[in-house]
């Protein structure tokens, strides 16, 4: 089992209030449902379970505080659109437009959620821009624009000019503008489904499943200070499942870093245009993701590695955040230099094919997760779903989440890790003027 811990530095969790109703499993306890993790995955499928079944005892276990996984550590783009390069056989738009509906219905899913509790995540429809600074880059665009024109996504090119009079950047000289994005606050987002969990769900905390094992009637956990036996089980650890054994051989841990800045003074903020709220996504897999927040915050994300442990040292934060007071640089020389307020990290899952996990694994332990770089709306959406999976009921929503292609297989370790390593090595070079 891995350790699961992270640094306290993320400025998205230090936004929010301290918690003061925490436990810890102390004593053996028994459940209809357990639930292992609690992120938007966790916390989804618990909120569904207790509606399900409100006279059953349902159990949302998670080995730190519940939501501050990568689940409060993450950009806060709620995406219905992500970019490849391509798309020119119809076989390939097809599986674009099946990865983009299950995004559109993660929005859905999203939208219900705070309409229906009155949500106040900093929420903002503003769309979202792939951008470069790298000419060459004009070719990825237009093809994607081909492929967002055939799906009817509206969309728009833009030049390095009309970019830097929304951005407040010369650094960009093209990008394109998807209508469909969102903007959001990740930890005010998770708290609020911390919040509003039904009575019948009991939470531990600060509570780490060391392993698990399958009886004829029940599934037994062990953690630290006692066991849990349950009739059914929900992994929902995503960048955790291969630690538990989960789909060992189709998911694999990235560790990523993002830093954020204090609030741009009125000085500085007049220095950059004073642009409205915005998100860039790279047009290069490893290039930077940046985002100017509501509150003049400027975050940014410019690194994605194989980290053994997961959790980084303060120098391994430092090493990264010098990469990303420069990235800032890069894109806004005219603020000075120190503005970095917070670095951190979080763990995501990945497939080799992109596409999630969603299954029954065996009779009565379900598991959902690895959603790469668009898990805010598809985990909401696929812990919801399980849920009713698990119910044994179906769904349209369960139907177009299982037309997707099933991820594919992966070598085992050193390979593994050596192919990754490679691949990122790669895509890093090939991203040097983004980062
Ligand atoms: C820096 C960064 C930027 C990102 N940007 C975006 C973005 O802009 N848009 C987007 O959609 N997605 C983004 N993501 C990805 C997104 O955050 C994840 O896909 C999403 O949070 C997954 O939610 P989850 O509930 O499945 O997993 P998590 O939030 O990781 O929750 C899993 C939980 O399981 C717990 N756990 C693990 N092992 C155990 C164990 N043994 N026992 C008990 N509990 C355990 C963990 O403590 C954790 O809280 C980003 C991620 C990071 C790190």
């Amino acid at each position: 089992m891995t350790e699961v811990l992270n640094d306290n530095n993320c400025s998205w969790i230090n936004d929010l209030n301290y918690r003061t109703n925490i436990k810890t499993l102390k004593l053996n306890d028994e459940c209809e449902w357990l639930i292992i993790g609690a992120g938007y995955t966790g916390l989804s499928a618990a909120r569904k379970l207790g509606q399900l079944y409100p006279n059953q005892k349902i159990i949302l276990v998670d080995a730190q505080l519940a939501g501050e996984g990568a689940s409060s550590r993450n950009s806060g783009y709620l995406v219905d659109t992500t970019l490849n390069d391509g798309f020119t056989s119809n076989k390939q738009l097809e599986s674009y437009k099946k990865k983009a509906d299950i995004y559109e219905l993660g929005i859905n899913t999203v939208k219900k959620f705070i309409h229906d509790y009155q949500v106040e995540c900093d929420w903002n429809e503003c769309g979202k821009y792939f951008a470069s600074s790298n000419i060459n880059d004009e070719k990825n665009l237009s093809n994607f624009s081909k492929t967002l024109s055939k799906l009817d996504f509206e969309h728009y090119l833009y030049s390095g000019s009309e970019l830097s009079k929304r951005l407040g950047t010369n650094f960009y000289n093209i990008g394109l503008y998807t209508k469909g994005g969102i903007l959001l606050h990740p930890g005010k987002l998770a708290r609020a489904m911390i919040d509003v969990l039904p009575k019948n769900v009991f939470l531990y905390e600060n509570t780490s499943l060391f392993n698990w094992s399958k009886n004829k009637d029940f599934i037994i956990c062990n953690f630290k200070n006692g066991k849990i036996n349950t009739k059914k089980i929900i992994f929902a650890t995503n960048g955790f499942l291969k630690s538990l054994g989960i789909k060992s051989n189709y998911n694999f841990p990235i560790t990523l870093t993002a830093s954020m800045t204090r609030s741009l003074t009125n000085e500085e903020f007049k220095s950059i245009g004073e642009p409205k709220e915005w998100g860039v996504l790279p047009v290069r897999p490893m290039g930077a993701t940046i985002r100017m927040t509501k509150d003049r915050r400027i975050l940014i994300r410019n690194t994605a590695e194989v980290h053994n442990p997961f959790k980084m040292s303060k120098t391994d934060l430092e090493e990264r955040s010098i990469k990303q007071k420069i990235g800032i640089k890069k894109r806004f020389p005219q603020l000075p230099d120190n503005i970095i307020q917070s670095t951190w990290s979080g763990i995501v899952s990945r497939t080799r094919n992109s596409s999630q996990i969603f299954e029954k694994i065996d009779t009565n332990i379900f598991a959902a997760g690895c959603y790469n770089g668009s898990g805010i709306g598809v985990g909401t959406l696929f812990g919801e779903q399980i849920a009713i999976k698990a119910n044994n009921e179906h769904t349209k929503e369960i139907e177009i989440i299982e037309s997707r292609s099933k991820p594919t297989w992966l070598p085992p370790q050193p390979f593994l890790n050596l192919g990754v390593k490679a691949r990122l090595f790669y895509e890093r070079l090939r991203a040097k003027s983004e980062i």
